[in-house]
């Protein structure tokens, strides 16, 4: 029989109404167990672990996804896959978070939530748990290994690499998408695996690191943004990297100020990585006019990481004790399939 870890760390699949706001707040996950009698049906072993305080996921912070590796490597020997419940909200950073930090994955660690909370008749929580449960324990009939090795996100009949995908929805159930990358496997019927997008670690042993920087910042381009009033962000004594959300395939204004500090903070030793805000494709440096300066001072190209896997990267590279050229090389490199080769 499989042994499944079921992880909570709050979301609305296990939220309840506050009597007196009407307002959706954290419960504890005996809530979201005794709303599905089913679990004790499959034929897995299964058994939970909570947060001691489950949380809405706006409030997720590094310290979580520290804790959260750590129950992972606490228990890995122990079991043949993880699911780990978390609200939509900010579920794209945490995967992709925990997809750096834990790299040489033999196991499945699937992430789900859902939409509605579990104690309402129409949610979508209660299929998207018990088949993230079903892929968390699927393994090869001939080899007895898993069949997913690494960090996914289960939500309505999908299953995405975790690094790839985004919440894409406030109110469909079909709440991610991974643009730039295929889906790993599609609930009908049956569980359809499409094997060849699933990713297979080169390592040969599990590494765990659970440092990270919190001197990344990020901005977004908008027609007329005030760039004067980015300048401490451009500053290198606070920040070590800034991702640039830009239009299209990576182009930006013409601004003589934008320059200027892009210039200087490269030269001081920033890194400056272009990420586009289309939710497809990817940054092609020196396709236009406008994203030639970009080129010149030797901003980075994002390729098609998505912002959630970009903001995670640098975290991740820069909590580690990496020479800037280290983590530039990394940066550009696929380490756990977030990116086109
Ligand atoms: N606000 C919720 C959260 O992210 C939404 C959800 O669970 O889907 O925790």
């Amino acid at each position: 029989m499989r042994s499944i870890l079921l992880i909570y760390t709050g979301g609305t699949i296990g939220m309840i109404k506050d009597p007196q706001s009407g307002e959706l707040r954290s419960f504890d996950f005996a809530y979201v167990y005794d709303h599905i009698p089913e679990l004790a049906r499959l034929n897995i072993n299964l058994k939970s672990i909570s947060f001691p305080k489950p949380i809405d996921s706006s409030e997720i912070t590094q310290g979580h996804w520290k804790n959260l590796a750590q129950i992972i490597v606490e228990n890995y020997e122990g079991y043949d896959g993880f699911v780990v419940l978390h609200g939509s909200d900010t579920m794209a950073f945490t995967s992709s978070a925990l997809s750096f930090m834990l790299q040489g994955l033999k196991k499945p660690i699937i992430f789900t939530g859902s939409q509605l909370p579990i104690g309402t008749i129409r949610t979508d929580g209660k299929e998207n748990l018990i088949t993230a449960i079903e892929i968390a324990a699927a393994f090869d009939e001939k080899t007895g290994e898993a069949i997913v090795q690494e960090v996914a996100v289960y939500f309505e009949y999908s299953l995405y690499r975790g690094n790839r995908c985004s919440k894409i929805s406030a109110n469909q159930f079909e709440a991610f998408e991974s643009p730039n990358y295929p889906n790993l496997a599609v609930a009908g019927v049956n569980i359809e695996y499409l094997n060849d997008r699933l990713f297979r670690t080169k390592k040969s042993a599990l590494t765990v690191q659970s440092s990270f920087s919190n001197q990344i910042a990020l901005i977004k381009l908008f027609p007329g943004i005030p760039f004067e009033l980015y300048k401490d962000l451009f500053n290198i004594n606070n920040t070590k990297a800034v991702v640039i959300e830009t239009y299209g395939t990576g182009n930006a204004p013409s601004s003589a100020i934008l320059q200027a500090l892009i210039s200087s903070y490269i030269s001081n030793g920033g890194l400056v990585l272009n990420v586009t805000q289309c939710s497809s494709g990817s940054v092609k440096h020196g396709a236009y006019q406008t994203s030639a300066f970009f080129q010149k001072v030797g901003v980075i190209s994002a390729n098609d990481l998505t912002t959630e896997a970009a903001l995670t990267k640098l975290q991740y590279l820069f909590g580690q004790n990496l020479t800037r050229d280290e983590v530039k090389k990394q940066v550009t490199t696929s380490l756990v399939g977030e990116m086109m080769d």
